[in-house]
């Protein structure tokens, strides 16, 4: 799966059909986010959309390491969020890899001041490689592109990931953009993080 491959692929004219490459066989379910950000508690009202298996099983590793990324961006702001750090991230995925421990330590965590709506902040930060974060977010746009908006075809389009400084109109927007896509309960949500580029190493941060 590249990106090239992506922009030029073909919309089918019907559905259901991957929502990535736009195959119509060997079709699964693909949960946007995915399963494992949610506790097994707030699983029932997730989206899904289909994609083939050949997009569907590289995806596994990209989703847990996203899921190591945000989880420990934002384990102590949310209790489900907190579920998934201790039981996912520390119980699961770090305890099972001692080789990504190790990497996460040495590689990837730094001590940062972030600008937050309120101000300079110090925080310890957990950068990831913008090669694993873009297409993620790509993904889950296209995801819900596909559910949304059934009659739009953005198989031509090219998606960009913009960074931009989370002031009150980011915020604001990003908010309720949230609460539209939202289909559970409203007490649903387990993770907000802010995805910025670090200026030194061009990872992006959480
Ligand atoms: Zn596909």
């Amino acid at each position: 799966m590249t990106d090239i491959a992506q922009s030029n692929a073909v919309r089918p004219t019907q559905r259901p059909h991957c929502y990535i490459c736009g195959a119509t066989d060997k079709l699964e379910d693909d949960h946007i986010p995915p399963k494992g950000f949610f506790p097994p508690d707030k699983r029932d009202s997730l989206l899904t959309a289909p994609l083939c298996h050949r997009c569907h099983s590289p995806l596994k590793k990209t989703d847990e390491a996203m899921r190591v990324w945000v989880a420990t961006a934002s384990a102590t702001s949310s209790k489900a969020g907190r579920w998934i750090f201790d039981n996912k991230v520390i119980g699961s995925t770090l305890k099972r890899s001692p080789k990504l421990r190790k990497i996460i330590i040495e590689k990837h965590l730094h001590e940062v001041v972030v600008q937050i709506p309120t101000g300079p902040m110090a925080k310890s930060l957990i950068t990831m490689p913008q090669g694993r974060v873009i297409p993620f977010i790509r993904r889950l746009t296209k995801g819900f592109l596909y559910t949304y908006y059934p009659d739009y075809d953005y198989f031509q389009d090219n998606f960009n990931v913009v960074y931009r400084l989370p002031n009150t109109e980011v915020v604001n927007t990003v908010l309720r953009l949230a609460r539209s896509l939202r289909r559970g309960p409203s007490d649903n949500e387990v993770f907000r993080i802010w995805h910025g580029i670090t200026a030194d190493t061009r990872n992006s941060g959480a």
